[in-house]
């Protein structure tokens, strides 16, 4: 099984053209503000604090970095959206920030779009899927916080949020039910990443 035996910040970028340039595959997690990412990346990498670094004062609204396992591999952590307070302008950077990276990334292996377990199906998850979809973006759902409802809620609001999607599209995507706190779903997750991103060598980048 694919191991983190290795977890280092790179760099923050303002948009795309700025980002270094890899011949390795990189994922990246993206999802409403507040959904456990921070803590999501924390768990999969196996470290304390390697988020807080895209939290620190000017790189919230960054695409940030980070080198796994010797470079290997890139992670790559996206300001999420769904914030309450933000301008109409600061929107519209975020808008074309991130579908300008998600487009034209050419080593993104797949983008982790992450999914509060607690919620039924929320419009702003399912638009920004569906968004991706139409784009073709290879995606991958993780499902947060599973630890903070009973199983039988969690897998309801997971059936309905894949009974939602089918509405729109025939194929579904690899889904993953996850909790940061009781570190479910690591090993599901870390293998599926080594084989997105075996793929994508193989495929694009060798
Ligand atoms: P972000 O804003 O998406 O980066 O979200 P955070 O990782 O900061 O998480 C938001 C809140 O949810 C914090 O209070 C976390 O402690 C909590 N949280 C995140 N993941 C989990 C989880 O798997 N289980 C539980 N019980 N709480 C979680």
């Amino acid at each position: 099984m694919f191991e983190v035996v290795s977890a280092k910040y790179i760099i923050s970028s303002p948009k795309v053209d700025l980002c270094p340039n890899y011949k390795v595959p990189e994922v990246a997690f993206i999802g409403r503000s507040n959904v456990g990412k921070s803590s999501i990346i924390n768990m999969l990498s196996n470290r304390t604090d390697l988020a807080k670094i895209s939290r620190s004062p000017g790189k919230t609204q960054m695409i940030n970095h980070f080198e796994m396992n010797y470079g290997k591999m890139y992670w790559v952590d996206l300001p999420g959206y769904g914030f309450a307070k933000v301008s109409q302008a600061q929107r519209g950077t975020w808008t074309k920030m991130i579908w300008d990276y998600l487009e034209q990334r050419t080593n993104l292996a797949t983008i982790f779009v992450l999914i509060d377990s607690r919620h039924s199906p929320q419009k702003i998850d399912i638009d920004f899927i569906n968004k991706l979809g139409e784009k073709q973006i290879p995606f991958t759902l993780l499902f947060t916080k599973a630890d903070k409802s009973t199983q039988a809620e969690v897998q309801k609001n997971v059936k309905e949020f894949m009974q939602n999607l089918k509405t729109f599209w025939d194929e579904l995507p690899q889904h993953f039910v996850t909790s940061a706190v009781k570190t479910h779903g690591r090993k599901e997750v870390l293998s599926y990443m080594q084989q997105v991103s075996d793929l994508k060598m193989e495929m694009d980048l060798a």
